[in-house]
């Protein structure tokens, strides 16, 4: 197949970094402005305002260079402290990196465990609940991208609520792209990235934060270490600077502009328009996977429309699937994560080209002529 935008590129259907569209590219082109000033100044605060849109959010947000873990690693190191405990859902590989950022400021860990597959259960939560009162956060991921498991953010939420525990969302692979509606499903920190669901280029973390989230950073005995991801200190300049330059550190221009852009395009039809853009083109990738046999990791009412994971045909290494549909196809999926690596595959259906049906249906047909080779 022809690649990117008429280009040798490989397509890319890998759930992040995904396929940019050619204005935003042409954005990111234009020459670098400066980071301040009351032009700039309207040009981020739009761009704000776009992001609480992703999120379903009236409250903050902010736009922390970096990749999405920059921004997981602010809302966890503003909250927590040494000895704090808090309770983490981990059914795939991005809780368990939850984990091992939370403990890297001292916090006490509880794990609310599923299997790969299978989300957190809601009972589980209520009970982890029960057993630590103490509990002072409770960080879960909506979209477990190693799986392509959906866990149930919105009925977690009130639950963590009721007990006055902040609750913390990696929406990395959810915001833009699923139905994720911050206020409503009392969400205090919720944190994305540039280079998933709204196909910017990689370089921005989104962290929103709700008024019950501040009140957890404000009320700890010693204030957060560190001063670059401390969401204290982005409110902090957002207020005392608020006219010229409303954000701590130099503002990665030219990826504001294209971030922008990519939420601009994403939204130019309605946010409800763009999640049923990932739900035909999840819909039919698993349909025509289900037609050659292959065996879906995540099933029903749970399974993720952003991205898809499914067990290698026949036993097949998954690597080989991968190089196959590279060289006669010009589309990169990805592999497993963890535990997973070489036994399932990974396929994204954000941006561009891994949204496209007729990209859909030549990369089933690539599978299929795979599984028949076999
Ligand atoms: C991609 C991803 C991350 C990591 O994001 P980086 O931008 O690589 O730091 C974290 N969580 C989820 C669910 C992801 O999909």
């Amino acid at each position: 197949m022809k690649g990117r935008h008429g280009t040798t590129d490989p397509l890319l259907l890998i759930p992040g970094p995904v396929d940019v569209h050619p204005s935003v590219l042409a954005t990111f082109a234009q020459p670098v402005v400066p980071h301040y000033g009351a032009e700039w100044t309207a040009v981020y605060n739009a761009t704000v305002d776009l992001v609480k849109q992703l999120f379903m959010t009236r409250h903050d947000a902010f736009l922390i260079p970096g990749s999405g873990s920059a921004g997981l690693d602010a809302g966890i190191g503003s909250l927590l402290k040494e000895g704090d405990t808090v309770l983490i859902g981990i059914n795939g590989y991005f809780g368990g990196r939850l984990k091992e950022i939370a403990l890297t400021h001292g916090a006490t860990v509880v794990e609310v465990t599923a299997e790969w597959g299978s989300p957190v259960a809601v009972e589980a939560v209520e009970q982890a609940l029960r057993e630590h009162p103490e509990a002072k956060a409770g960080l879960f991921v909506h979209c477990e991208t190693s799986t392509g498991v959906l866990n149930p953010i919105e009925r977690i939420g009130p639950l963590l609520r009721q007990r006055g525990v902040t609750f913390m969302v990696d929406a990395i692979t959810s915001a833009g792209g699923e139905s994720f509606r911050m206020d409503d499903w009392d969400i205090d920190i919720a944190v994305s990235a540039s280079q998933k669901c709204v196909a910017a280029p990689p370089g921005l973390a989104m962290v929103a934060v709700g008024p019950q989230g501040w009140k957890g950073m404000e009320n700890r005995a010693r204030k957060p270490r560190g001063w670059y991801l401390n969401l204290l200190t982005w409110r902090q300049y957002r207020d005392a600077w608020a006219d010229w330059h409303p954000f701590p550190v130099t503002e990665p221009t030219s990826n504001v502009l294209a971030l922008k852009a990519a939420i601009e395009l994403a939204l130019k039809d309605g946010l409800p328009d763009r999640i049923s853009l990932h739900r035909r083109a999840s819909g039919l990738f698993r349909e025509g996977l289900a037609a050659l046999g292959i065996e879906l990791v995540a099933e029903g009412t749970y399974a993720a429309h952003t991205v898809t994971a499914a067990v290698s045909p026949s036993g097949a290494e998954s690597s080989r699937l991968i190089e196959y549909l590279l060289a006669s196809r010009n589309i990169r999926i990805a592999d497993g994560m963890g535990k997973t690596a070489n036994k399932w595959f990974r396929v994204g259906h954000m941006g561009g080209s891994a949204t496209d049906p007729r990209i859909i249906e030549a990369l089933l047909e690539g599978i299929g002529a795979f599984c028949r080779r076999r």
